[in-house]
């Protein structure tokens, strides 16, 4: 069987050791010294001024959305995981979807200005794949209008622009480290913002408003993650790099093979230090992406179609995104994971092909 994704599995040894601390300790969360030391090194990994540790990458959103006070409308994209629009519709916004490039798969930016309304409060763009959205067009478009801008950044870890983590970048930049990403902590995920007093207003919002035992900054939520998750962060971080070299060796691995059939790859932007972390192809009609999906798993292969439905399909909200739409139809991620190996590579590759002849 070859899954779309499989976690990575450190050496047990690895996170016995860390076990060992916490019985020691026997303090299990709530900013215990291994969540304190996860981002102390996270921040030197990226290259970051502030990061905060959160129970998931869903969370996150909902504390930056919280952080940055917004309200009314968020022009968002259609073409992500479900968790960034419902993360707006949960803070009581609305979204509002701006279409994406169909070579990026990116929020367009040449679609936003036309949505914005009095009410318009922020831009919350996904880099889809890890690729970056064009950073520096929503920047204008921000500061011309005011806006707010949070970047959905679950796809990430490792990505840069400019040569700077791609987590530097918006108002606040969120993560997941849930144990299908490439960099995991079982569950997880992280608030980045070079910003002081956003800093400490997320931290106040992770831990239920407390600014010590007895008195309280504001409303809070539980954003905290624990001990335990904390140690398996820390012990995948040691193996990240070469994590990301694998990814890197089966991203080219794959687009050698199928370059030259009729499939698409994504295009990414400039100035882009990639993670490779997914390998999406896009195929000529949603007919052949269904054939190809459907070949695969008889082979006990599964690939998934991320992301389908396009978001602003969903019940709970509308929006007319024809691009998203007609490229979510056709869209299947193939099988990368660490163990992958070769072979597995090449099966995924046969089938792929020899549907398409
Ligand atoms: C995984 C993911 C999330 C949600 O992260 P969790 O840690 O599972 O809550 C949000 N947005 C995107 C784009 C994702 O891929």
């Amino acid at each position: 069987m070859i899954p779309v994704t499989k976690p990575f599995i450190p050496p047990l040894a690895e996170y016995n050791k860390y076990l060992k601390g916490i019985w020691k300790r026997s303090w299990l969360t709530n900013n215990g010294p291994l969540v304190n030391e996860l981002e102390i090194r996270l921040k030197e990994n990226l290259g970051v001024p502030y990061c905060l540790y959160v129970g998931n990458g869903t969370i996150a959103l909902q504390m930056a959305i919280k952080a940055l006070k917004l309200e009314g409308e968020i022009i968002t994209t259609p073409f992500s995981y479900v968790a960034t629009t419902s993360s707006i519709v949960w803070e009581g916004c609305k979204p509002v979807f701006a279409d994406i490039h169909p070579k990026t798969l990116n929020i367009d930016p040449s679609k936003i200005e036309a949505l914005i309304t009095p009410k318009t409060s922020a831009i919350l763009a996904t880099h889809c794949f890890g690729n970056p959205c064009a950073i520096d067009e929503i920047e204008l478009l921000a500061k011309k209008h005011g806006l707010k801008v949070i970047y959905d950044a679950a796809h990430c870890f490792g990505t840069t622009y400019k040569g700077k983590s791609v987590f530097h970048y918006g108002d606040i930049s969120t993560t997941s480290f849930h144990a299908t990403k490439l960099f995991h902590s079982v569950e997880g995920g992280a608030v980045f913002t070079t910003d002081h007093g956003l800093f400490e207003k997320l931290g106040y919002l992770r831990n239920f408003g407390h600014d010590g035992p007895e008195k309280f900054n504001g409303v809070g939520i539980n954003g905290k993650n624990s001990e335990f998750h904390a140690a398996m962060g820390l012990v995948n971080l040691r193996h990240v790099d070469q994590i990301k070299k694998r990814r890197k060796d089966q991203y080219s691995y794959y687009l050698n093979k199928l370059s030259g059939s009729s499939v698409q790859f994504i295009q990414l932007e400039d100035e882009v230090g990639f993670n490779y972390a997914y390998f999406p192809v896009i195929f000529k009609s949603e007919k052949v992406a269904l054939e190809v999906k459907r070949v695969l798993e008889i082979n006990q292969i599964f690939p998934r179609r991320y992301f389908y439905p396009s978001l602003s399909k969903l019940d709970y909200v509308s929006g007319n995104t024809p691009i998203s739409d007609d490229i979510s139809s056709r869209i299947l991620c193939l099988p990368v994971y660490h163990e992958l190996t070769v072979e597995e590579q090449d099966l995924v590759c046969r089938f792929v092909l020899n549907t398409l002849n």
